[in-house]
């Protein structure tokens, strides 16, 4: 099986479409179609009402739609036109991997593979394989390396259940729900042999063989293969191993890190690729440094020897600044399930334990993130400022060199727009950008043309986008009204009463405690005065999941949730349930501003904000992240200064104040001052310096560029 066979990607004869509209299979089963030339219209078109039902999922929609309908549809000129048009731009951009960019700058380097490992990937709302940021970084980077031709393989696992889809209880306390995932209403192809049967590879665990298939998602050219543990030779509770993303159990955590690091090296190799550069993204993958070791030393060289070797062809990303954000495992686990590995390796335990040992007060532990950082030689942060926090972290792995010395690099972090742009908006920018413009997206020129986008264009988009939220807000609570289950109190808090035409601010993420989500419920009273001024109003838009075993952002929750339903608040508070890439889509396009507070420097990188920055939307965050770069003073606003403080306290007190301030005395001023024509000139100006300023720097084509000069080429053997 070859990596370039880029051959139909459907299975046979699966939705028995009428011939006109075969091709359709083909999109479904690519997620090009989420990315490209509008093609989800192809499919929303068809159905609209079950478009929505199926939360935007081809595969059922194709198998589940009344067939009069598509009989019907191949008598629609219009619709034709557009089918035809989508299917070739389809097809040009597939067999168009002789002319990107990747294969006429590094012709030579076509044909050495990159294997890239993550634990979640979030391509698109139907395939909720994601927990966050991280995930989201991913699926965004398969898309751009499918773009720019990188000859990318990727790794991840199909969680039986996903991540929870989260409730909201009357007094805010968070729900927790999984649903078994249906693999064959995916986007998933089961992976086989030249026999027809399962691809099967197998780790050994304490005492047992556990075995996983491979099921493969198409992303435009790249291939990402996804490790599913529940078939039937595995006992009933290693079937459950791959259900579930981050569990705490430490048991389950280690033999799923071992079969993502070990079980995604040998599948890769039974699937017949050899790959000249691993990039780790984030430390649960670092287990396939061993796997790879193993492989050297089997094959008769030294551990020494293998070292070397494999830390020559790896990449390691680290995406946290919080040390408890870091895998450990207590040592009597290691030798639990890694016993049998260290004479393999020709190591003794000792050996062993030390290429990861982290030795702390309350005990020694085996870090998966000293593991990746002893295992590669190109590592890197995803900030500059979170690379100066990592060079700081483990400057002891290095105690010879000065800090600023220590081999971690930063690449900050982007966002792959043309996921994450609305449509009108890039209807918009086509009439006044260069025609390639979506070709040339890294390239500062290019966005110097936003200047010539009217006043009354953009704003007449941006309007169209805060309506379309508001709009979805309330179809959100129609559906979900059954009197009785959901009570009004809660209807009112999710965005029953908001008002189209207000001054919006969204605040969507994790509810870790150190992005202080209740910073701006500090004084309430001050933000009731703030936003209930007469002709003037504020309305706040909160999202955002707490991990199910995070107690404090679980209370997090619940006390925002408790200011959400308070009456005096007149409904301008919110708080939307389940955030996931669909309801960010529609937070980052609609709102007006942009708010991050987490406490510096813990915000490693942050990328919702670049997204919401593309749409027009101004950023109003800590400088800390990709923030600390990207502010310049006329594109968004900074809480607090370009400075750490020693205690939070302080910290939390200072940034609440000047959120306070410049929400008072510079974002709701210009937000509502109108010229002649009735337009916000002033704020739309900052806008467009925000899009001019941002995008090209924080798109996820710049940083793959990086990643491909920076740590991949140092990585790649000379030719
Ligand atoms: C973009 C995104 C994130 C990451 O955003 P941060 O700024 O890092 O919080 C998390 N979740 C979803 C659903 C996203 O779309």
């Amino acid at each position: 099986m070859s990596m370039y066979d880029l051959s139909s990607t459907a299975p046979p004869n699966s939705f028995n479409l009428p011939r006109r509209l075969r091709r359709l299979a083909d999109l479904a089963y690519n997620l090009w179609w989420t990315w490209n030339s509008d093609a989800d219209r192809v499919f929303r078109f068809l159905d609209p009402e079950l478009w929505e039902a199926t939360y935007h999922n081809p595969v059922r929609l194709l198998r589940s739609i009344d067939r009069q309908r598509l009989k019907a549809v191949t008598q629609d000129r219009y619709y034709l036109d557009f089918y035809d048009d989508v299917i070739k731009a389809y097809d040009a951009y597939m067999a168009g991997r002789d002319n990107t960019w990747y294969a006429l700058k590094h012709p030579d380097r076509l044909h050495q593979p990159i294997a890239y490992f993550s634990t979640e990937f979030g391509l698109h709302e139907t395939l909720p394989i994601y927990a966050g940021g991280l995930g989201v970084l991913s699926g965004d980077y398969l898309k751009e390396a499918s773009d720019l031709g990188i000859p990318l393989v990727a790794v991840g696992f199909l969680y039986t259940q996903g991540y929870f889809v989260q409730r909201i209880t009357e007094d805010g306390w968070q729900e927790a729900n999984y649903h078994n995932l249906s693999f064959s209403d995916l986007p998933v192809h089961p992976v086989l042999n030249e026999d027809g049967e399962k691809i099967i590879v197998s780790v050994d665990l304490p005492g047992r063989e556990v075995s996983a298939c491979l099921w493969r998602v198409q992303v435009g050219r790249v291939r990402l293969y996804l490790l599913d543990t529940n078939i039937g030779s595995n006992l009933p509770s290693d079937r459950e191993l791959s259900a579930r993303l981050y569990t705490s159990d430490l048991e389950l955590r280690i033999s799923q890190e071992i079969l993502l690091g070990l079980g995604g090296v040998r599948a890769l190799r039974a699937l017949g690729y050899n790959p000249t550069v691993w990039h780790m993204n984030e430390g649960h993958s670092a287990f396939s440094t061993i796997e790879r070791a193993r492989e050297l030393t089997a094959g008769g060289r030294t551990f020494d020897d293998a070292l070397e070797k494999v830390k020559a062809s790896t990449v390691f990303t680290t995406h946290t600044s919080v040390p408890a954000g870091h895998d450990e495992f207590p040592l009597w686990l290691i030798d639990k399930y890694f016993q049998p590995y260290y004479s393999q390796l020709d190591l003794d335990r000792q050996e062993f334990i030390d290429l990861a040992l982290n030795q702390q007060e309350w005990g020694d532990t085996f870090s998966m993130i000293i593991l990746a950082l002893r295992m590669s030689d190109q590592r890197n942060g995803v900030s500059a400022l979170h690379g100066q926090v990592a060079r700081q972290m483990w400057s002891r792995l290095w105690p010879d060199q000065p800090v600023d010395t220590v081999p971690i690099q930063h690449i900050t972090n982007g966002i792959h727009i043309k996921t994450w742009i609305a449509r009108r908006l890039k209807h918009l920018y086509s009439l006044y950008l260069d025609p390639d413009w979506l070709d040339r997206l890294d390239e500062p020129e290019i966005w110097e043309k936003i200047e010539r986008i009217p006043d009354e264009e953009l704003w007449e988009v941006r309007r169209h986008l805060k309506r379309k939220l508001v709009a979805y807000m309330r179809e959100r609570v129609r559906l979900q009204w059954t009197p009785g289950k959901v009570q009004p109190v809660q209807v009112v808090a999710s965005g029953v009463m908001l008002d189209p035409y207000a001054l919006t601010i969204g605040f969507a993420r994790r509810f870790a405690t150190y992005k202080r989500a209740n910073l701006l419920l500090r004084d309430p009273n001050r933000l009731l005065d703030l936003i209930n001024r007469p002709g003037k109003p504020v309305q706040v838009i909160f999202a955002g999941k707490a991990h199910p075993a995070d107690e404090p952002g679980k209370r997090l929750i619940q006390e925002v949730y408790r200011q959400v339903k308070r009456p005096e608040f007149a409904g301008r508070l919110v708080f939307l349930e389940d955030y996931d890439v669909n309801l960010a889509r529609y937070l980052i396009q609609g709102v007006d501003v942009w708010l991050n507070t987490p406490r510096r420097p813990n915000e490693a990188s942050g990328t919702s904000g670049q997204k919401a920055a593309i749409n027009g939307v101004l950023n109003f965050s800590v400088l800390d992240g990709w923030w600390r770069e990207g502010y310049n003073g006329r594109n968004g606003w900074a809480i607090g200064e370009d400075r750490d403080h020693d205690n939070s306290e302080a910290q939390d007190i200072a940034d609440a104040d000047s959120f306070y301030q410049t929400l008072e005395e510079e974002i709701i001023p210009l937000y509502y001052e109108r010229s002649a024509d009735d337009l916000p000139s002033e704020w739309l100006g900052w806008a467009k310096e925000s899009i001019r300023s941002l995008a090209p720097r924080f798109s996820m084509r710049r940083m793959v560029k990086e990643y491909i000069s920076e740590m991949y080429l140092p990585a790649l053997p000379e030719l």
